[in-house]
């Protein structure tokens, strides 16, 4: 479906942002250049208020969102390729997950599970214990955000194993929190002038397909990595292996086949515990409920968080039993973990990616993205590849006839796109990724239509 002309005629009154369900038409309307009047406005109040030291992608500034249109304050209808980071998985404001969250507040809002416990907070670890990878006996317990998670996952590996070694990986991101700094690779923007850092971390290679020695299998660079940790630490000193199975924020980076497997065997020889970090690549959006499921790798310890909830606040961590009973009662927890009106969202929200089959959906915009986008890779030259899994896709922007990263190229076609009313996303260890991750219940014409605006812009980018 191309439209030739971005702007279209709209129903919708300037200013005005209509709430769903049913109230935003899903197509995308350019009411003003953006940003428009009163999202400078809004942005000209942010710098006296907010610290400049949180930033945002876009220019523009939201007031309203459905199924997988956001609506900005000026009246513009945006194309979400992003879905806030792998969070809106299906959809904004769908309508389950909306008279959830009502009900549930209209009950209670939080009395502190560690103080008085719900049905809500049960019912999302049986979900998790029963849908993360492997059929053995596990239990979760649920936190705020996604770093919190993988702190707790550390945690409970270092109890349970009694040894101190995270080892972890190029190009890894798992959060912002002093551990999770230590964790995460990249030094700008997350880790400048924050330290010092968490000890106890062993970074090594990722398998990284575009950027690994030619023909270079899974097995053997996980046999380059794990030869380090043999040679600098030492198995017996390692309490687990942390990885996400697809790289978020480090550019979506997929390993070669036989990578994460061979990590497996490894653990279990060594009695080190794996620990997959699904915080991004997790609840459908690969096109598995996890993307562990795509070659049967069943962690010891599973973090989840972005998908999860439907937009609220929620993240769970999920072992084997045996594992998770290694810690003592009151050695996990915190105020708001599980909060009852995000664990109520979850439920809707598992319920809704079960029952319109999202993980279908996102095998199917996989296959999409692929068709609209591989066209793209070597002609104009500039783009390496383009990889990803269902519905996590991205493309990788170089120096033509290099494999120099170039991020200004990336930089401006996502201007680009947001100028266009597309949202996307970067990444990337040098920042010259371009991601997607679109809502998995966005429909066919309106992916098209936002695809159609990305390669038009990166032809235009890369012609100039
Ligand atoms: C986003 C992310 C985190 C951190 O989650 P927050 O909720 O931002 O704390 C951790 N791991 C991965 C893989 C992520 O993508």
């Amino acid at each position: 479906m191309v439209r030739t002309e971005p702007f279209t005629p709209s129903t919708i009154e300037p200013g005005t942002a209509p709430t769903g369900p049913g109230g935003i038409p899903q197509r995308r309307v350019l009411r003003t250049e953006l940003p428009g009047p009163r999202s400078r406005e809004l942005a000209k109040r942010r710098t006296q208020a907010v610290a400049p030291g949180v930033s945002s992608t876009l220019p523009v500034y939201i007031g309203s969102a459905e199924g997988a249109i956001v609506v900005d304050v000026d009246g513009n209808c945006l194309i979400d390729l992003g879905s806030g980071i792998a969070v809106t998985s299906v959809g904004h404001a769908v309508p389950e997950v909306v008279e959830a969250v009502r009900e549930q507040v209209g009950r209670f809002t939080h009395t502190c599970f560690m103080v008085g416990p719900y049905e809500g907070y049960v019912e999302v670890c049986e979900r998790l214990n029963s849908l993360t990878p492997g059929t053995h006996a596990k239990t979760s317990a649920l936190f705020n955000s996604g770093a919190e998670a993988v702190e707790n996952a550390v945690k409970v590996a270092r109890r349970a194993t009694g040894r101190e070694v995270v080892v972890a990986f190029d190009h890894a991101y798992h959060g912002r929190t002093n551990l999770t700094m230590a964790l995460t690779a990249k030094n700008l923007p997350y880790k400048d002038g924050f330290g010092p850092f968490a000890g106890g971390v062993h970074r090594v290679p990722m398998s990284y397909p575009l950027r690994d020695p030619e023909g270079m299998t899974g097995a053997e660079a996980a046999r380059r990595a794990l030869e380090l940790v043999e040679r600098q630490v030492g198995a017996a000193r390692v309490a687990c292996v942390l990885i996400e199975p697809i790289q978020g924020e480090g550019g979506f980076v997929v390993p070669a086949p036989g990578f994460l497997p061979a990590l497996s065997q490894w653990c279990a020889e060594s009695g080190a515990l794996l620990v997959a970090d699904e915080v991004q690549s997790g609840f459908c959006r690969t096109g598995d409920w996890f993307a562990c499921d795509d070659e049967g790798v069943v962690p010891d310890l599973v973090t989840t968080a972005k998908g999860i909830g439907a937009g609220m606040p929620l993240a769970g961590l999920t072992g084997r039993a045996e594992v998770m009973e290694k810690v003592h009662a009151g050695g996990l927890g915190g105020t708001f973990g599980g909060n009852p009106v995000a664990c109520a969202a979850a439920i809707a929200a598992i319920d809704t990616m079960r029952s319109s089959d999202l993980a279908g959906a996102a095998r199917r915009i996989g296959r999409v993205i692929g068709e609209r986008l591989d066209p793209l890779v070597g002609e104009p030259p500039g783009i390496a590849e383009r990889r990803g899994r269902g519905a996590m896709q991205a493309i990788e922007l170089v120096v033509p006839g290099s494999l120099e990263p170039d991020p200004k190229a990336a930089a401006r076609i996502a201007s680009a796109c947001h100028a266009e009313g597309v949202v996307v996303l970067t990444c990337g260890s040098w920042g010259n990724v371009i991601r997607l991750l679109p809502p998995l219940s966005i429909s066919d014409e309106l992916l098209e239509e936002g695809l159609e605006v990305l390669v038009r812009a990166a032809r235009g980018v890369l012609a100039g």
